[in-house]
């Protein structure tokens, strides 16, 4: 049985339109998956849909099971539970999401105390493991959330995430907000603790290089569906899906914010869900697509061994044919949107 298995989630929010539309994933016990996408295609609603985060009112259809258990029919207080001792999520920009007024020591401790029945004594004694785990002074613990750095800020959200051990973590652009040296630290060590703890990992970047680097298997989202999803080398170094590929030839390399031209002949932005293209979503904007394209929005299928694609082109060589990379400026215009 999969860690993970997420099957068929549509996601829609009060008086809105479908933000995720029809995903199905799997995730192995300490398997590393890594979702990749423009801002805008669904990936966040994805994450929090997964641990039934979404503002009241929000329709979540399909199955979340998490060691075989559907997160979505769970009694409230089941799910709760499960997003700390289950699952947990490390979000972007830890300075929101920690409470300036508490000591880091104490708001780690508090899930501890909780979910744990641990003593005084004994949530203590884990917070110093935790802060050192995550390459912190354990006497830290007695810090302010402003008397850290972003870096740190964000190591103290990882602790966090850890508090309960949990056999899931999913990191939406953990290393997004900080600078590129930080970026690199942070990354090794969600690595480094996924491997000791055999944790399963969700990695939500738009960044395709970061994930191709840190990922087992890689999912690309475009308005709200899976267009593509296989062996995270494979998917960044020879994608099938017109996106993919476009997306790949966007971040070629890690830390280069040089190199981070828009998309290959990717102009414009993802749809919006309220108002999705006919046929396939992608079509207007994909520099390969057929008249058909129009008409057919292609299911996910397979493209290869352990590979699947939603394009009627699914397998188009490498080297097909993507528009002529544009004069630099006109590519800088066309930049996408990032978070
Ligand atoms: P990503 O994380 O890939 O950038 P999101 O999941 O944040 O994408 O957003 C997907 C779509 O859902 C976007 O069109 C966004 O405007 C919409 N959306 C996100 N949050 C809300 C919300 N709270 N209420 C209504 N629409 C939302
Ligand atoms: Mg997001």
């Amino acid at each position: 049985m999969s860690l993970l298995d997420v099957r068929n989630l549509t996601v829609t929010y009060p008086g809105g339109a479908a933000a995720v539309r029809g995903v199905d994933l799997r995730l192995d016990a300490g398997r590393k998956l890594g979702l990749a996408g423009e801002s805008g295609c669904g990936k966040s609603t994805l994450a929090l849909a997964l641990l039934r985060l979404l503002p009241a009112g929000t329709r979540i259809t399909g199955e979340v099971l998490l060691d075989g258990e559907d997160v979505l029919t769970m009694k409230w207080g089941r799910v709760r539970a499960v997003r700390w001792a289950g699952a947990s999520v490390v979000f972007q920009g830890a300075m929101h999401s920690l409470n300036a007024v508490h000591r880091i020591g104490d708001q780690i401790a508090e899930p501890i105390l909780l979910h744990r029945k641990a003593t005084a004594a004994g949530a203590k004694r884990k917070t110093g493991e935790l802060l050192e785990q995550v390459g912190l002074p354990a006497a830290r613990a007695d810090a302010y959330p402003h008397e850290l750095s972003g870096g740190q800020r964000q190591r103290v959200m990882i602790a966090m995430a850890l508090a309960c051990d949990p056999r899931l973590i999913i990191a939406d652009e953990p290393t997004t907000a900080l600078d590129v040296m930080i970026q690199a630290q942070i990354l090794r060590l969600i690595e480094q603790l996924v491997a000791d703890q055999d944790l399963g990992l969700i990695m939500i970047s738009h960044d395709l290089a970061v994930l191709a680097d840190t990922c087992d298997r890689l999912a690309v989202m475009y308005a709200g569906r899976v267009v593509e999803e296989g062996p995270a080398a494979q998917v960044y170094e020879d994608a099938r899906h017109p996106y993919a590929r476009a997306l790949s030839a966007a971040f070629p390399r890690i830390g280069d914010p040089g190199s981070r031209f828009a998309p290959q002949g990717l102009a414009g932005d993802p749809p919006d869900p309220a108002a999705l293209p006919s046929g396939c979503t992608f079509h207007p904007r994909c520099p390969v697509a057929l008249e058909s394209c129009a008409e057919q929005d292609p299911a996910l299928r397979e493209a290869g061994p352990g590979r699947r694609a939603a394009c009627v082109l699914a397998g188009p060589p490498p080297d097909a044919p993507l528009a002529e990379p544009q004069d630099p400026q006109a590519l800088q215009e066309a930049r996408p949107t990032t978070p």
